[in-house]
């Protein structure tokens, strides 16, 4: 009887739910928006269990064996409870996870930070295969990260270990992360929700007319805007992101140091649909105090926290 995961990833925009095989065959999927409205958490979990449950049953009626159900989940996570608990991101305290699904599917159930899972998931079905020592990032609507190292998962406290989207990488726009715990921080400048922000921030500071420019700066809200006008070679966006490709450098040096990783893989919205503007403008300010590792975007693309679900049933991290 061939085994296949149930593979969940519980985003705050979408919630994905997978069935995965040992060898990384994607069998089935179902997308639907992360619920936001209603009483509590729980709308969040019974959706799950729904989901799941019909993605069970397809499975049973393939005569497909099932190990367990894996979960990636946005933080932060209370893992003792298996709980994600004031996540920024979704409107409710907390979501029970582990306990609702154990008790409804008597099945081993895993649940990780989605950013620790997609590094695993790298290392069993991606281009992590022949390393110990690896990194994974994701540059979306937040900056995350995932970290092995010595072949060991890093997992931290309570979960939630490599948080690099908070690394302290500026101090000359001093701008607030919208973690709202500190100043000059990754995420606050390079991920997707926070790019336009920087971008008109970094516009005023250049001391430019804005009325000579051939867009206006008050319709950009989305970075995907930003980077339509950079396909149109707008020069002054080229200089912009310049500047965001030596803060992502800087964010990577630290993790360069922090971990020496011999490869690091790059995932998320952003760098997977504009991969013309990531790598090439940030390779030129890497600083090279430890020897340069592989540098790769993710060959699991969209479905990389996916494959990290399914990693956790097959292979357990200690
Ligand atoms: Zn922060």
């Amino acid at each position: 009887m061939k085994e296949v995961a149930i593979a969940i990833d519980l985003g705050a925009t979408n919630l994905r739910v997978a069935l995965i095989s040992k060898k990384g065959k994607i069998i089935q999927k179902i997308k639907i928006k992360t619920p936001k409205e209603g009483k509590s958490g729980k709308v969040i979990t019974n959706k799950l269990i729904t989901l799941a449950q019909k993605i069970i049953q397809f499975a049973k009626q393939h005569n497909y064996k099932i190990p367990g159900i894996g979960i990636s989940s946005i933080g932060p996570l209370d893992y003792k409870k298996g709980e994600i608990v004031n996540s920024p991101n979704i409107p409710f305290k907390k979501v029970p996870i582990i306990q609702p699904l154990k008790r409804k599917f008597k099945l081993p159930v895993y649940l990780f930070n989605d950013c620790t899972s997609a590094v695993w998931g790298e290392k069993h079905f991606g281009k992590g295969k022949k390393f110990k020592n690896i990194i994974y990032i994701t540059i979306s609507s937040g900056i995350g990260g995932g970290a092995i190292v010595d072949n060991h998962l890093l997992f931290g406290r309570e979960g939630n270990a490599v948080e690099i989207g908070h690394f302290k990488i500026d101090t000359k726009y001093n701008l607030l992360c919208g973690c709202k715990k500190g100043r000059g921080h990754w995420e606050g400048y390079c991920s997707g929700n926070n790019m336009p922000r920087f971008f008109k921030f970094w516009l005023k500071s250049q001391g430019l007319n804005f009325s000579n420019l051939n867009f206006s700066i008050k319709k950009i809200k989305t970075s995907k805007e930003i980077f339509e006008l950079a396909r149109k070679r707008e020069k002054i966006v080229l200089k912009f992101l310049k500047e965001v490709g030596k803060l992502n450098a800087a964010g990577i040096n630290n993790v360069m140091v922090a971990y020496d990783p011999e490869i690091i893989i790059l995932g998320g919205s952003i760098v997977l649909y504009n991969k013309e503007f990531i790598l090439p403008y940030f390779k030129p300010y890497f600083e090279k105090y430890l020897p340069l590792p592989k540098i790769i975007i993710t060959p699991l693309k969209e479905d990389v926290v996916l494959f990290g679900s399914a990693s956790l049933v097959f292979w357990p991290p200690d």
